[in-house]
C-alpha cells in the first residue's frame, strides 16, 4: 500500500493532465477491527504458518483454535485476563455476537471462564461464518470459477486501460 501511494505521489508530482493529478492516491479501507491475528498471535500470514483458512473444515478450525495463544497473564485458570490483550479476544471482536463478546469480557476479566471454553465460543462463531462460504464454494464447478476469474480480469483490464490512456497523455507518449 505504501509503495503504491508513493508511486502515485511521484507520478502526480512529475505529470499532470489538464492541470490535475492522474493517479488517485490509494488509501486503506479499515473495518473497526483491522487486525486479524494468526494462531500464534502475530499477523495472520501463510509464511508464518499461523493461518485459519476460509476453506478449513470445522474440525481443523477447532483444532487450530485450541492451540491458539492467549493473554499471557492467564497462567492459571484462576488468573484474570484481558480480551484486549488476547488474540482470541481479537477474533471474538470480529466474529462473535455482542452477547458472546460481553460474556468473554466478563468471564475473562473475572476468571469466570477458562480459555478452552472461550476458544470454543470463538470456534463456534468462526464456523458460523465459514460454513456458508464453504457451501457456496462447493457449488461452483471448475469451469464456472474460471469464467468468474476471466470476467474479473476483463473488467480490470478495461479499467486499467482507461487509466493508461490518461497516463500516456500526461506523459505525452504516443497512444
Ligand atoms: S478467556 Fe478468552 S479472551 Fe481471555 S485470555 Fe482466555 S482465550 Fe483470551
Amino acid at each position: 500500500m505504501e509503495l503504491t501511494r508513493e508511486v502515485a505521489r511521484r507520478f502526480n508530482n512529475f505529470y499532470k493532465l489538464d492541470g490535475r493529478d492522474v493517479l488517485p492516491e490509494p488509501d486503506v479501507l479499515l473495518t473497526p477491527s483491522p487486525k486479524l491475528p494468526g494462531t500464534d498471535g502475530r499477523k495472520m500470514s501463510k509464511s508464518y504458518g499461523n493461518t485459519i483458512l476460509l476453506s478449513d473444515p470445522e474440525p481443523e478450525v477447532r483444532k487450530k483454535l485450541k492451540t491458539m495463544v492467549t493473554d499471557p497473564a492467564r497462567v492459571r485458570r484462576t488468573d484474570p485476563g484481558d480480551p484486549d490483550k488476547c488474540p482470541v479476544g481479537d477474533l471474538h471482536k470480529v466474529f462473535s455476537t455482542p452477547e458472546t463478546l460481553a460474556k468473554v469480557y466478563d468471564g475473562c476479566r473475572s476468571a469466570g471462564i477458562g480459555c478452552i471454553e472461550c476458544k470454543g465460543w470463538a470456534a463456534d462463531a468462526l464456523v458460523q461464518v465459514l460454513n456458508p462460504i464453504q457451501e457456496r464454494r462447493a457449488g461452483f464447478t471448475e469451469a464456472e470459477v474460471k469464467d468468474i476469474l476471466e470476467d474479473g480480469s476483463e473488467r480490470a483490464r478495461v479499467r486499467a486501460e482507461q487509466t493508461m490512456v490518461e497516463v500516456r497523455a500526461a506523459m505525452q507518449m504516443p497512444e
